[in-house]
């Protein structure tokens, strides 16, 4: 399968970064892989203008469960498509925690953007209590089965494995935990979606650089990476880009 860099610029972001962009495309204009930038739904447009005819897809970071409506201050799935996202964010654990966010929440989401057609990257993790409890599996599983609703396919869902601790701190699990994590990912999802699941992509996400991204993406089950931080440079993202 074709693996995937995902980039979330979070609250990150105004005309100025285009430039970022505008480099990544000069430096990567063929990449292996698959390419994502998720910025600020106010740069969106402008982003997937500056993308159109390249490798580079834009997604948004989140998207409401309704189709339109009384939601100030939010974004339906259709006006991520209309100002030219492919993908979206669900459930990052950023969103979970800030807006208390659950998993029914989450799927209806996921299926609000499928709806539309989206591509939804849906993001699981643990805290780091519940690492320490020795939950990590257990947590990661009922997220999943709450989060992505019937109707997964390798088209439409991309699984994001963020531990909550390791997003914007420096820290990662170690390569066995990951591959851990990933092959019960796998084997959840095999199980409730058959083969299907053996082409969905299985992105690991938390303080992913240049430095270690090789390592990581040599993992079994590892898909590609979902990329805070490093993927506000052109420089650090394109490295991570050419580790995949
Ligand atoms: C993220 O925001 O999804 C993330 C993984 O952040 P960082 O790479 O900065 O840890």
């Amino acid at each position: 399968m074709q693996k995937l860099a995902a980039g979330n610029w979070k609250m990150n972001g105004t005309a100025a970064a285009l430039d970022e962009v505008r480099a990544l495309l000069a430096a990567h204009p063929a990449p292996a892989c698959e390419m994502l930038l998720c910025p600020p739904a106010t740069l969106i447009a402008r982003l997937a203008d500056l993308a159109a005819g390249s490798a580079l897809r834009i997604g948004g970071q989140d998207c409401h469960a309704a189709p339109s409506g009384a939601h100030t201050g939010d974004i339906a799935a259709a006006m991520l498509a209309d100002a030219g996202a492919s993908h979206v964010i669900l459930g990052h654990s950023e969103r979970r925690a800030d807006h208390d966010e659950t998993d029914d929440q989450v799927a209806a989401k996921t299926r609000a953007a499928w709806a539309t057609g989206l591509v939804a990257v849906v993001c699981v993790g643990e805290t780091e209590a519940e690492r320490d409890a020795g939950t990590t599996l257990a947590v990661v599983g009922r997220q999943l089965a709450g989060s992505v609703p019937d109707g997964a396919t390798a088209a439409n869902c991309v699984i994001a494995y963020e531990p909550v601790w390791a997003i914007g701190t420096g820290r990662t699990p170690t390569l066995p935990e990951i591959a851990e994590v990933h092959a019960h990912l796998r084997a959840t999802l095999t199980a409730r979606f058959g083969a299907e699941a053996g082409g969905m992509r299985l992105l690991y996400g938390g303080s992913v650089k240049p430095a270690n991204a090789a390592d990581i993406f040599a993992l079994p089950d590892v898909d590609g990476a979902l990329v805070g931080g490093a993927s506000l440079k052109a420089a650090d993202f394109g490295a991570i880009v050419a580790a995949l």
